[in-house]
């Protein structure tokens, strides 16, 4: 997607703040001598930013406006060694939560809704984006947080939620537990606002059946406000994302050029008007597509496929590069196995080895189903992985992400 005229002036902008701000990317540009861009072209020489740079600025050095106009700061969490420090300024936190009340409004939750949050709140932005956006927006919230999930289902009944707000993980741990204690009647969700993972046709079936609700998939990141800066619309194909506050481009992850809209490979975002930490060209490791072709709900704003998993997810395995997309879409081929699995890498007598753990019913051979398995993954992708079943249920389900790829080599 072509940068526009006038996203090139906001960018200008942010460029002048971070020079001044003499943060760190204000310092990377003016050792490239760049102080100011007019053009497109200006625009691709502009050096990427990364997730290594904003750990390297902890505490404050990603902030860009006066003290005095910072209102909050949120971190990044779930990754190992120094977290990422976003600072925000009151309209930063207020932008967000147009953003997010978009979204809300693009998946056809109304000020009637009653929507019940599940994600965390504190340092990290997920909990309290859904909350601001839902606010914004008039609806009533219902702010659970993580966890406690008899408490979950007894507000679900007793404030009659008509929206949930949830990891997949965690989405699915609630549709089976409202299955199991036999209560479907008594729930009154009609629409979930999922976040913040990759997950399978098959489990995005599961609990929209299980439910009987809809799913919207939300797209964001905390260094880049939050949750809540995409959604897919009722057509379901590909997330509508704002790009009159966030331009972005689709880079090969290896090479770092650009790539035409339409294939796959790095997303990479500006933000065109946030002032407590404005980030240039950043590289989010995750893996997508910009759909060139215009959606048919009629929206003008542009859209990015379904995330396909991270850039770092990409496992060497014997000599074969392999996505857990790719194992996931076989195993979803298979109709006696759930939703759920594992994939544990190891390294064995001198070689690297692959094990799936799959659940089934007890109504299947395992073994022959074992079998079948690894013959297919031998067939898509080259290699013979290691397939054990198990009974439904055994895997490990949870209230946040569940690992589903555990690599042991390097422990
Ligand atoms: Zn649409």
């Amino acid at each position: 997607m072509q940068i526009t005229d006038e996203q090139i002036k906001l960018v200008n902008d942010r460029i002048r703040a971070l020079v001044a701000a003499e943060s760190f990317y204000g310092k990377k540009l003016e050792e490239a001598g760049i102080t100011e861009i007019h053009s497109a072209e200006d625009f691709a020489n502009l050096p990427f930013s990364e997730k290594k740079d904003l750990r390297d600025a902890y505490p404050l050095g990603l902030m860009t406006a006066p003290e005095e106009e910072i209102v909050r700061i949120h971190s990044s969490s779930g990754t190992t060694g120094t977290p990422v420090i976003i600072p925000y300024t009151a309209k930063d936190v207020d932008d967000w939560a147009i953003m997010f009340k978009r979204c809300y409004e693009t998946a056809g939750i109304t000020n009637m809704d009653r929507i019940q949050i599940t994600p965390g709140y504190g340092l990290w932005t997920a909990g309290i984006g859904f909350q601001n956006g839902a606010e914004k927006l008039g609806a009533m919230v219902i702010p659970m947080g993580p966890g406690n999930t008899d408490k979950q289902l007894q507000m679900m009944q007793d404030m009659e939620s008509t929206v949930i707000c949830a990891t997949s993980s965690y989405a699915l741990l609630l549709a089976e537990e409202i299955q199991k204690r036999g209560i479907r009647d008594r729930i009154k969700l009609k629409k979930g606002v999922i976040g913040s993972e990759r997950w399978s046709q098959k489990m995005r079936d599961r609990i929209a059946n299980e439910l009987g609700i809809e799913l919207y998939d939300i797209y964001g990141l905390t260094e880049i406000y939050g949750p809540g800066i995409g959604i897919n619309c009722e057509c379901g194909t590909g997330m509508h994302y704002w790009d009159d506050y966030i331009y972005i481009e689709i880079i090969d992850p290896v090479t770092g050029e650009n790539l035409p809209d339409g294939e796959y490979g790095e997303i990479v975002i500006t933000t065109l008007v946030k002032e407590g930490a404005p980030l240039i060209r950043y590289r989010t490791h995750d893996l997508s597509r910009i759909i060139p072709e215009k959606c048919s709900c009629g929206r003008c704003y542009p859209r990015i496929d379904t995330i396909m998993g991270r850039t770092d997810d990409m496992m060497k395995i014997k000599g074969v590069n392999v996505f857990p997309s790719q194992i996931e879409e076989i195993l979803g081929g298979f109709a006696e196995i759930s939703s759920e699995y594992q994939i544990r890498i190891s390294h064995l007598d001198g070689k690297d080895t692959m094990r799936i753990y799959v659940e089934t019913t007890g109504d299947y051979d395992f073994n022959d189903l074992a079998k079948r398995i690894a013959e297919k993954v031998k067939s898509r992708i080259g290699f013979t992985p290691i397939v054990k079943v198990v009974e439904v249920g055994v895997l490990p389900r949870s209230t946040k992400k569940t690992a589903r790829v555990i690599d042991e080599r390097y422990d």
